[in-house]
């Protein structure tokens, strides 16, 4: 063989006895076959066969496997966000003159997606209340398609019951689906609950360390998976071996990072509650929260990101006294090694519902750093915000 032919092709080696703890990573945009008469009929390989890089490869399969295991579904797909994760989990299954019902605290790039994208092919977009049962019941009627959940909702932490929402959403024929990316499949199973489709934000605790962006949908029964896959083909979404690895990887030590995420997150809650300029702390964990009840008997666990709402007039003191903290970063996101804190806007996000406190409140994520120094950062947050105010 000439030198160039042997640049390009790739020698075979011996890989017996080599067995490694790491997934291999499978590039592929190409997959070969072994004979003319394989690739005329690659076809018959099946939908869970590989036949091009975009459907899949072992890396990624090893990784949907994990997740399907976890949230107790049939089928998972890989995604390269988790906002794709919740466009994708609603265009196969919506249509002109269809209904779409979205939780008011639903992650508001979804409110975009409904009002700008589904508004748009005579989707009607309606919006009720994450926590009043009687609001979805009187919303829902025979043409609604989907009912979108987020439990807890994003920012203000409000809890669904899913078994009763998929009970009303399954009686008018509708699926249920549900963005689960506080929780993680740890700690939340509503494929269990009733719910058809679960999708999370792997950027966030799942892959664990603020430096990729993937989403997943998980289904519940197999009728879901061919609209779902051949959306993904036409679309041409699919995600990297690489990124699919680097999952994989924090995936493992994803149970040691949550539960040691939210032992400081309450730590932190009890100096925070204690504060004179704080209102509330939401997080579902604490026995103060309204959906506390349905936490403790639908959820195995908690995270570490919770929100502040401070006392009247004290808000519009907190982004300037941010710049004290050493400790936490600023930033979107969270679900990372390192603590964030980000103010959010409560009111330009809902419309169902109402809310009386401050239009800004103080989203916290905990990460792994030392327990004295996150404290002593929150500390100088809180007696600067008390001197500012
Ligand atoms: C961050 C987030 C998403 C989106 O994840 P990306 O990977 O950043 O697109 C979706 N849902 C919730 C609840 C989130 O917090």
């Amino acid at each position: 063989m000439n030198d160039l032919t042997q640049c390009v092709l790739t020698p075979d080696v011996n890989t017996d006895g080599f067995a490694s703890l790491g997934v291999a990573v499978h590039r592929a945009s190409t997959i070969v076959f072994e004979n003319a008469e394989a690739y005329a009929s690659r076809g018959k390989r099946g939908p869970d066969g590989y036949s091009y890089g975009l459907y899949g490869t072992p890396t990624t399969r090893a990784l949907e496997a994990k997740l399907t295991a976890l949230e107790h579904g049939v089928r998972t797909f890989l995604v390269p966000s988790g906002q794709a994760a919740n466009a994708i989990t609603m265009l196969p299954f919506l249509t002109s003159g269809d209904k779409v019902l979205i939780a008011d605290t639903a992650y508001p790039p979804v409110r975009d997606f409904a009002n700008a994208d589904l508004a748009r092919f005579d989707v009607e977009v309606a919006y009720y209340d994450p926590a009043n049962i009687d609001d979805l019941d009187r919303l829902i009627d025979d043409r609604t398609k989907i009912v979108w959940c987020e439990s807890p909702g994003s920012t203000t932490m409000e809890v669904q019951d899913l078994p009763a929402i998929s009970e009303i959403a399954h009686r008018h024929g509708s699926l249920v689906a549900c963005d689960n990316t506080w929780a993680t499949p740890l700690n939340y199973k509503p494929l269990t609950l009733g719910v058809d489709i679960v999708t999370e934000a792997l950027t966030k605790y799942v892959s664990g360390h603020s430096d990729l962006l993937m989403g997943s949908l998980s289904v519940k029964d197999e009728s879901l998976i061919a609209p779902i896959r051949s959306t993904l083909g036409r679309f041409g979404i699919g995600v990297s071996a690489d990124d699919a690895s680097l999952v994989l990887r924090g995936f493992e030590t994803l149970g040691v990072r949550m539960h040691h995420a939210f032992s400081g997150a309450m730590q932190l809650i009890d100096i925070i509650e204690r504060a004179d300029v704080v209102d509330r702390v939401l997080h579902p964990a604490l026995p103060s929260h309204p959906g506390h009840s349905i936490w403790k008997r639908d959820f195995l666990g908690a995270s570490g990101v919770f929100s502040v709402v401070f006392k009247p007039g004290v808000a519009q003191h907190v982004v300037p006294a941010l710049d004290v903290l050493k400790t936490f970063a600023i930033g979107a996101s969270w679900g990372g090694t390192r603590s964030l804190a980000a103010p959010m806007s409560v009111k330009a996000n809902r419309s169902a519902t109402a809310w009386s406190g401050d239009d800004l409140v103080l989203r916290l994520s905990v990460g792994l750093e030392d327990a004295q120094d996150l404290q002593a950062d929150i500390e100088a947050l809180l007696a600067e915000i008390s001197a500012r105010a």
